[in-house]
């Protein structure tokens, strides 16, 4: 028999959030941005670089996996800041996987003390749209087969 929470989910009514582009969650302490092959080949189509060249300046390699760099404070290399105070991602439109789906992480919404913690960190996080159970489950999915450890 299945358990309740394989059924419904915590938050099964669906959860909210909308970026408001403050940075926090590619700024500061340092922690790894996952990317495979493809999306290598990606961000370096963006940049108009070679993949290899792409590996080979704004990659790191952790055991068997790429993390992108980061600057010493923590930043992600990518990290743009505005005059206005928010910023922007350079290579937005092929952000890997990782980004796309923040926040809605395994360890994220584990359950609803976890979120609430991410909420300390993101301001977006219980604002805005309102995402639904289907959505969530989808990005949760694509982190699980692409094996990220979030
Ligand atoms: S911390 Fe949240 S609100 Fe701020 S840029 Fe990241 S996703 Fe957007």
């Amino acid at each position: 028999m299945r358990k309740s929470a394989e059924i419904s989910p915590w938050y099964a009514d669906g959860l909210k959030f909308r970026c408001i582009q403050c940075g926090n969650c590619c700024a500061g302490a340092p922690g790894y941005v996952w990317v495979n092959t493809r999306e290598i080949q990606a961000i370096a189509r963006q940049l108009d670089m070679s993949p290899e060249q792409f590996e080979r300046l704004h990659t790191r390699r952790i055991r068997q996996r790429q993390s992108l760099l980061e600057l010493d404070g923590g930043d992600c290399e990518f990290l743009v800041y505005e005059t206005d105070g928010r910023t922007h991602c350079a290579i937005h439109s092929a952000r890997p996987l990782q980004c796309r789906t923040w926040p809605f992480w395994e360890s994220n919404v584990t359950n609803p003390r976890a979120w609430a913690t991410s909420a300390r960190h993101c301001p977006g996080i219980n604002n805005g749209e309102l995402y639904s159970l289907p959505i969530i489950q989808d990005a949760l999915r694509r982190n699980a087969d692409a094996d990220l450890p979030l």
